[in-house]
C-alpha cells in the first residue's frame, strides 16, 4: 500500500467554518492523508462536561443555546446545510435529554455518552464540507473500531479487538479509496457503552488508529506550528524544536505540555511511527517531527508545566527503622487507582504529588474522603493544593555538572515546595505555588534556552 498518514485536527482547528475549511484544504492537498480524526469544536467538550456534572434548568438552556450557536454558525456557511441539519438537531436533542438525566443523577457512563456528542457533531459537519468539495469522504463511527475497557472517563483500549475491528471495517474502506472522517476521544466498551480516553484524548485515538492501520505517520494539526521549548502562550519567544525523540516528547506530554496527550506516544513508540505536529492555520510554517532517534540530543530540551497538583505529605513516627509503611501507602493508593508522580521521602515522612484532575474526562477530583480516611489509619495526612509541577526535560541530566546550581540560582527568589532530581536522566521536577509558576517558567526559560 502507498504512504498512509493518519491526521488529527484539534478543537481550535475545527472551531468555526474558516478553521474547518483550512483543515479541509490540508486534507484535499495531501494524497497521503486518508484517515482523519477530529476533536469536538473548541469549547464544546467543556460545555458538555458542565451539563454532565448536573445543571439547573436555566443553565442547561443557556449551554444548549451556546452549543447550537457554535454548530449552526458552521452549518449555515455550508453550500447545503440541509444535508446535516436534521442529524445535528437530533444530536442536540439527545444532549438535552442526557443533560436532564444528569441533573437528576450523574454517572460516569452517562458523562461519557453525553460528551461523545461533541465529536459526533464536528465529524458530521466536516464530512459534509469535504463532500461539497467533491471529495470521497466517508463518515465512520469510531466506536465500531476502538474497543476499550469500562473505565469511563479514562478508558484503556483493547488492542486486539481494536485491531480486529479495524481490519474488518476500516481497512476495506481505505482500500476502496475512501477518505475516512471519524471521531477522536471516544470508544466503546464490551457492553456497548460509549467510553472516553481522557481529556485531550483525540491525539491518542490518532496514534491508536495509526498503529492498527500500520500507517507511515501521524499528523497532529493544532494551533501552534510545532512543539516548542515551552508553552509559547507563557513564553512568546520559546523556540520551535525541529526534531525530538519519542522519549523526550513523552516526558513533555506527561509533565503537562498540552500539545500532545500523554498516551499518544505509546502506540507511536511501540510501532515506531513518526508523529508530526503542525499548525492547521499555517501549515506552510512547518512543524516538529517526533521520531525514535533524532540527533542532536541537547542537555536541555524543554520546560513543561502542569497545574492543579496536590502535595500529599504522610508522616508517621513509627516509620523510623520500620518496614512496610511505604508498601502499605502504595497499596492504598493503588486500590483507588491513583498514580503518583513525584515522591520524596525522609526517615519519618513521605511527600508525593498527585495530578488533581487525573485528566479523566469528567474532571472529577481524585482525593475522595474514603481514600483520605484509609490513609489516616496509617499516618498523619497533610494535603496542600494550588500547586504546579514544573519539569525540566532533557538528556543525561543526572550526569551533567552545574545543573543544580543553575536551577537553584533561578529558583532562589521563590518558595519551592519540593524538588526531585536524579530518578530520571530525562527530567528534573520542582513543585511550586500556582501563582508563581509562570514567572518561574519565564526565568528558567531565559536561563536555560535564551
Ligand atoms: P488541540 O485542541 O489542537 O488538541 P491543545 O490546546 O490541546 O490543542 O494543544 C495545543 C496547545 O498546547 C498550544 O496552544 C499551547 O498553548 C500548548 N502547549 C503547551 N506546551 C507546549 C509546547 N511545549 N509547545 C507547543 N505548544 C504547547
Ligand atoms: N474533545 C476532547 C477534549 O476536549 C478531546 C480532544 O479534544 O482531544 O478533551
Ligand atoms: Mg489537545
Amino acid at each position: 500500500m502507498s504512504h498512509l498518514s493518519v491526521a488529527k485536527f484539534g478543537g481550535t482547528s475545527v472551531a468555526n467554518y474558516e478553521a474547518m475549511s483550512a483543515c479541509a484544504n490540508i486534507v484535499v492537498n495531501d494524497p497521503n492523508t486518508r484517515v482523519v480524526i477530529l476533536s469536538a469544536s473548541a469549547g464544546v467538550t467543556n460545555y458538555l462536561v458542565e451539563l454532565a456534572n448536573g445543571c439547573s434548568h436555566d443553565k442547561r438552556a443557556e449551554i444548549l443555546s451556546a452549543l447550537k450557536t457554535i454548530q449552526f454558525n458552521i452549518i449555515n456557511q455550508l453550500q447545503n446545510p440541509d444535508a446535516v441539519t436534521s442529524q445535528i438537531e437530533e444530536l442536540l436533542d439527545q444532549i438535552e435529554a442526557l443533560a436532564m438525566s444528569a441533573s437528576l443523577a450523574t454517572s460516569l457512563a452517562l458523562t461519557d455518552e453525553l460528551i461523545s456528542h461533541g465529536e459526533m457533531m464536528s465529524t458530521l459537519i466536516f464530512t459534509q464540507l469535504l463532500i461539497e468539495k467533491n471529495f470521497p469522504a466517508q463518515w465512520v463511527d469510531i466506536r465500531e473500531i476502538i474497543a476499550t475497557d469500562s473505565h469511563f472517563g479514562k478508558a484503556r483500549p483493547n488492542d486486539e479487538l481494536t485491531q480486529q475491528q479495524s481490519d474488518n471495517l476500516l481497512k476495506p474502506l481505505i482500500e476502496e479509496g475512501k477518505i475516512i472522517i471519524t471521531q477522536g476521544f471516544i470508544g466503546r466498551d464490551e457492553e456497548g457503552k460509549t467510553t472516553t480516553l481522557g481529556r485531550g484524548g483525540s491525539d491518542y485515538s490518532a496514534a491508536l488508529l495509526a498503529e492498527v492501520l500500520h500507517a507511515d505517520d501521524v499528523l497532529i494539526w493544532t494551533d501552534v506550528p510545532g512543539i516548542y521549548t515551552t508553552d509559547p502562550r507563557i513564553v512568546p519567544n520559546a523556540q520551535r524544536i525541529e526534531t525530538i525523540s519519542f522519549n523526550e516528547a513523552a516526558e513533555m506530554a506527561t509533565f503537562g505540555a498540552k500539545v500532545l496527550h500523554p498516551a499518544t506516544l505509546l502506540p507511536a513508540v511501540r510501532s515506531n511511527i513518526p508523529v508530526y505536529v503542525g499548525s492547521s492555520k499555517a501549515p506552510e510554517q512547518g512543524g516538529t517531527w517526533v521520531t525514535r532517534d533524532p540527533q542532536p540530543r541537547p542537555t536541555f530540551r524543554a520546560l513543561a508545566l502542569r497545574r492543579n497538583q496536590i502535595l500529599l505529605t504522610l508522616s508517621n513516627l513509627n516509620m523510623l527503622h520500620a518496614q512496610g509503611f511505604l508498601a502499605n501507602v502504595f497499596s492504598i493508593l493503588a486500590k483507588y487507582k491513583i498514580s503518583v508522580d513525584v515522591i520524596t521521602t525522609s526517615e519519618v515522612s513521605i511527600a508525593l504529588t498527585l495530578d488533581k484532575t487525573g485528566s479523566a474526562s469528567s474532571g472529577a477530583d481524585i482525593l475522595s474522603e474514603d481514600l483520605l480516611s484509609e490513609l489516616r489509619q496509617c499516618s498523619h495526612v497533610k494535603v496542600e493544593e494550588d500547586l504546579a509541577l514544573i519539569a525540566i526535560i532533557g538528556n543525561n541530566l543526572h550526569s551533567q555538572s552545574g545543573i543544580a546550581k543553575k536551577l537553584f540560582n533561578t529558583l532562589s527568589d521563590h518558595n519551592i515546595r519540593l524538588i526531585s532530581c536524579g530518578a530520571s536522566s530525562n527530567n528534573v521536577c520542582t513543585l511550586v505555588h500556582n501563582e508563581n509558576a509562570n514567572t518561574i517558567i519565564k526565568s528558567l526559560h531565559s536561563e536555560l534556552f535564551e
